[in-house]
């Protein structure tokens, strides 16, 4: 097999209208309004009804869509449940609607919903101290702190609610679907307690944004851990994906096309990161803050709309390297981190 993804399906699905991609299971592609412009969900038909994988983003024109398109999946049937892969607003901006909606189950891990109601409660305070501390210690001037604390709380508009109830998703639980087994297999690093759904039987991984077939999902530490190590945990992860993942599994990816290939995509994404790893450290023979990372993990500059992610990003590798004993952080002053190679 060669190393390129292979994609089956070269022409998505128009925006709204479901399209057949293994016996039972429809892809479903909704608007973004952002330089990436899709989300890709994913609805599962059973005899008595269906279970939808994500909702897409809180906006008029996706709700606009799943109302043209509920009445005809009810007409059949009823929308059972409805699953979520991980908390990030396009993947759940519309769940509760959608719940209330439908009458449908809403499931999830329970690391996504605690960590969703925590940032949905954020929306209602200002920047805690901490959280300032965490980016003054990267290196943020002045007025990107201000930026920061302007911005904070954010997260709340870009989601119509959260129901106030779930179904625990845990790692390994079974569903049967249309008389086959989907498991339930967890991956980190992107997002707390991330979902992947896998079918053996039909060679199918629904795999959310823990395996796309361009993009490298966002790895970052965040100032509610600010010692975290989510890097591993997402390279660990990919491991894990490896030794389960038969080589021609058809992957649904959350953005993108569906495509065979995931064992060297993820072997890629392992390496890419990995190569990052060994650039960063190379650069700490004399000692650098996070903010001086950038140029070198990022191919453009790095303006204030993705100061945060970049932050998180360059975070994650610094602490990847701290833990593997490589790296060792000390805080001058000013309270600003600097990492030098050990
Ligand atoms: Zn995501």
């Amino acid at each position: 097999m060669s190393n390129r993804p292979q994609y089956p399906f070269p022409q998505p699905p128009e925006l709204g209208k479901p399209q057949q991609v293994a016996e039972g299971v429809y892809w479903l592609r909704m608007p973004l309004p952002f330089r990436l412009d899709h989300i890709n969900l994913w609805l599962l038909e059973e005899d008595d009804g269906w279970t939808i994988v994500d909702t897409g983003l809180a906006s008029d024109d996706t709700a606009e869509l799943w109302l043209k398109l509920c009445p005809l999946l009810s007409d059949s049937k009823p929308i059972k449940r409805l699953i979520a892969t991980h908390m990030h607003p396009d993947h759940i901006g519309l769940a509760a609607w959608l719940c209330r909606h439908s009458g449908a189950e809403f499931w999830m891990s329970r690391g996504e919903y605690m960590h969703c109601r925590i940032l949905l409660e954020d929306s209602t305070r200002e920047a805690p101290e901490e959280a300032i501390d965490f980016y003054q210690a990267a290196g943020f001037s002045e007025e990107q702190l201000n930026y920061y604390r302007s911005r904070f709380g954010g997260f709340g508009s870009m989601i119509r609610g959260m129901p106030s109830i779930y179904n625990r998703l845990r790692d390994g639980q079974t569903f049967s679907i249309n008389g086959r087994d989907w498991h339930i297999v967890m991956g980190e690093g992107h997002s707390p307690e991330h979902a992947c759904l896998h079918c053996p039987e039909l060679g199918v991984l629904i795999s959310g944004d823990q395996l796309l077939p361009t993009i490298s999902s966002n790895v970052s530490v965040w100032p509610i851990e600010p010692a975290g190590n989510p890097l591993q945990d997402w390279i660990d992860s990919c491991h894990r994906l490896q030794s389960l993942l038969p080589e021609d599994t058809l992957v649904l990816p959350s953005h993108g096309l569906p495509f065979r290939g995931a064992l060297p995509r993820l072997q890629s994404l392992i390496e890419e990161h990995e190569k990052d790893l060994q650039i960063v450290l190379e650069n700490c023979d004399e000692p650098k803050r996070v903010v001086d990372l950038f140029p070198l993990i990022f191919k453009s500059p790095v303006g204030n709309s993705m100061l945060v992610l970049a932050t998180g990003e360059s975070y994650a590798h610094l602490h990847c390297l701290m833990a593997r004993d490589q790296l060792a952080m000390e805080k001058d002053a000013n309270g600003v981190n600097w990492y030098r190679r050990v």
